[in-house]
């Protein structure tokens, strides 16, 4: 067996008894269809006998028969109920397991990775994977059980009969795997189908300020109908498919019927065969058409379950890029200081170093900003720091420990980043604040966000810190996000603070009351500060001008002014659109 044929069971390993208890009922399911055509045969055997207590026999084999009806609806019962809690329960394993596994992985593989396609894999794949769980091993115990037990009827009660019987039911599994195929391909087609109406909406609805300031409507509904109309054909095979998969089946199962009709009654003709086997063939010809559609859906749940499997293993396998090393530290007290040795990167194997040979060291406390071009590799520069990527050569020190030999959440807690862009979670504005740290009071709440200056726009808000900013919540402007993002940082409170153009989205007033509480925060803490406009940076203890991967300049603003090089270029060029 492979690693993940292994995988795939041992999912039931926590509910083997949930799938004992399953599969005994299923078994008793099975027996009590096959008991049901004897009993009828009984009876019957008792009525062409006509014994002196007749009644008194109908009436114990009706007695029996409700019994094992009562037993057969209680085992179905319990089937269709402990089957699919088991379902439920294993997926929901394995969605636990995927989620888990999905926050581990780096930053890297989001890079690459739709969060859509993500969604797709912990919901639909893995829904596919439960319903193989639970109904494959009913389907197989069931099916498999009324097929060998009717044969074994047929053939005790008339080998030639039977026979006839057993030639149909190739052709009849044939024929229903073949429509059954069709079906399932028409319906992950429209499945397809329904994907890129949702697309197109998504995309007319998105931009439909351009849509409508082109006046291009009457384009966008061309583009819509021809989705709608692919639809429909898709959903047109699915149909027919389904109408010669069902109506066939039962034409053939009507068709056996007569037969062993037809040819039962000659037999009795001959007396070489009662009544009460005629009756029995009947009935049991009709438990057979349940194990082919058993088959027909077992084969489907299989496809989907396996497919939905390896497409949830290929993410489960993934290695995260970015772990605790062996042997990796807890950090104590943090100092903060931070140092560069020889660091190079590059995002990919086969594109350019953004940063070329690197060599920086940031005093514990430092005021520390960091301008240059856009592109340049500011914010990948910061990012090194708490190991979001791995440095292609060279290596980043914090306290002169190596950041690989210390453990992720460690490094992580100890430093604090205001993005550059900003994500804030659907929740209320305390709640988005507090995630800087869960813990925190409501008084420590409020005073970071008086700190971030963002305490008064709160209170306008029209449920102050309760109000409600997720989708259906109320819009905020960047400037007042960004706010809450520092408020969320501040509230960290971490020995290192990096601000990615943390003020760029306010206005000159907001940025100004900002920049004075990011200034007191950074006291005796070491920060680092990406900044676009240079204004907010000419107080800052050392100014590192990025070009090129290298760090080109660095000094004071007034040193690099008198250096007349590329910050002073740049620093006139932001005056002259100023004034
Ligand atoms: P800055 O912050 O100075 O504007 P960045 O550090 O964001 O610049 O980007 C530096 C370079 O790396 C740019 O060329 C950018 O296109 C590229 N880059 C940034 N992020 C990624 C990423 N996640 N994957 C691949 N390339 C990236
Ligand atoms: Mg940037």
């Amino acid at each position: 067996m492979n690693s993940r044929t292994k995988k795939f069971f041992s999912y039931y390993k926590p509910y083997l008894g949930l799938l004992s208890v399953d599969l005994a009922c299923a078994f008793m399911v099975s027996a009590i269809t096959l008991a049901l055509p004897l009993c009828v045969r009984y009876m019957t055997q008792v009525l062409e006998n006509n014994p002196p207590d007749v009644l008194y026999q109908i009436y114990t084999i009706g007695a029996v028969m409700i019994g094992l009806l009562a037993i057969h609806t209680v085992c179905n019962m319990l089937v269709t109920y402990q089957g699919h809690m088991m379902g439920a329960k294993m997926e929901s394993d394995m969605r636990r397991e995927m989620f888990d596994h999905l926050q581990k992985l780096s930053f890297r593989f989001y890079d690459e990775q739709k969060t859509g396609e993500l969604m797709t894999r912990t919901t639909h794949d893995i829904f596919s994977l439960s319903e193989l769980y639970h109904h494959g091993p009913e389907d197989i115990a069931i099916s498999l059980m009324n097929f060998i037990g009717v044969f074994f009827i047929l053939i005790h009660i008339d080998a030639k009969l039977a026979l006839i019987v057993f030639l149909f039911l190739p052709v009849m599994a044939i024929y229903a795997f073949y429509f059954n195929q069709k079906m399932n391909a028409a319906l992950r087609s429209s499945k397809d189908r329904i994907g890129d109406i949702n697309a197109q909406v998504e995309d007319t609805l998105s931009g439909i300020r351009v849509v409508q300031s082109f006046a291009n409507e009457a384009i966008e509904t061309k583009k819509f109908a021809y989705e709608n109309d692919r639809f429909v054909e898709s959903r047109r095979a699915g149909y027919r498919s389904e109408a010669y998969f069902h109506e066939g089946l039962f034409a053939f199962t009507e068709l056996i019927t007569i037969a062993v009709v037809v040819f039962g009654g000659v037999a009795i003709v001959d007396a070489s065969m009662s009544l009460a086997d005629l009756l029995t063939f009947v009935l049991c010809v009709g438990i057979l058409i349940d194990p082919i559609k058993r088959w027909v859906n077992f084969a489907r749940l299989y496809q989907e379950g396996i497919t939905g499997f390896d497409r949830f293993m290929d993410i489960l396998e993934i290695e995260p890029e970015i772990q605790d090393s062996a042997g990796a530290i807890e950090l104590g007290h943090v100092h903060g200081k931070v140092t560069f040795s020889n660091v190079s990167f590059a995002y990919k194997e086969d594109q350019d170093y953004v940063l070329k040979n690197v060599n920086l060291d940031v005093r514990p406390g430092e005021y520390v900003a960091i301008v240059g071009a856009s592109g340049v590799g500011k914010t990948t520069l910061c990012t090194l720091i708490p190991r979001f990527y791995e440095t292609n050569q060279g290596t980043i020190y914090l306290d002169g420990i190596d950041v690989r030999n210390i453990r992720l959440h460690s490094l992580r807690t100890n430093i604090g980043i205001v993005q550059q862009d900003i994500y804030l979670f659907p929740g209320t504005v305390f709640e988005n604040i507090r995630y800087g740290r869960p813990n925190a009071s409501r008084e420590e709440v409020i005073a970071a966000a008086v700190k971030a200056n963002a305490h008064d726009f709160i209170m306008e808000l029209p449920n102050g810190y309760e109000t409600d900013i997720g989708q259906r919540g109320i819009k905020l402007s960047g400037g007042q996000k960004q706010r809450l993002s520092i408020a969320r940082v501040f509230l960290k409170n971490p020995p290192i603070l990096i601000f990615d153009e943390a003020t760029s989205a306010l206005d000159n007033e907001s940025e100004k009351a900002v920049q004075q509480s990011l200034e007191k925060l950074s006291d005796s803490r070491t920060t680092l500060v990406i900044a676009h406009r240079l204004s907010t940076i000419r107080h800052a203890q050392r100014i590192i001008v990025l070009a090129d991967g290298v760090i080109e300049e660095q000094g004071t603003h007034e040193e690099l002014l008198v250096r007349n090089g590329i910050y002073a270029r740049l620093y006139n060029v932001q005056q002259n659109l100023i004034s």
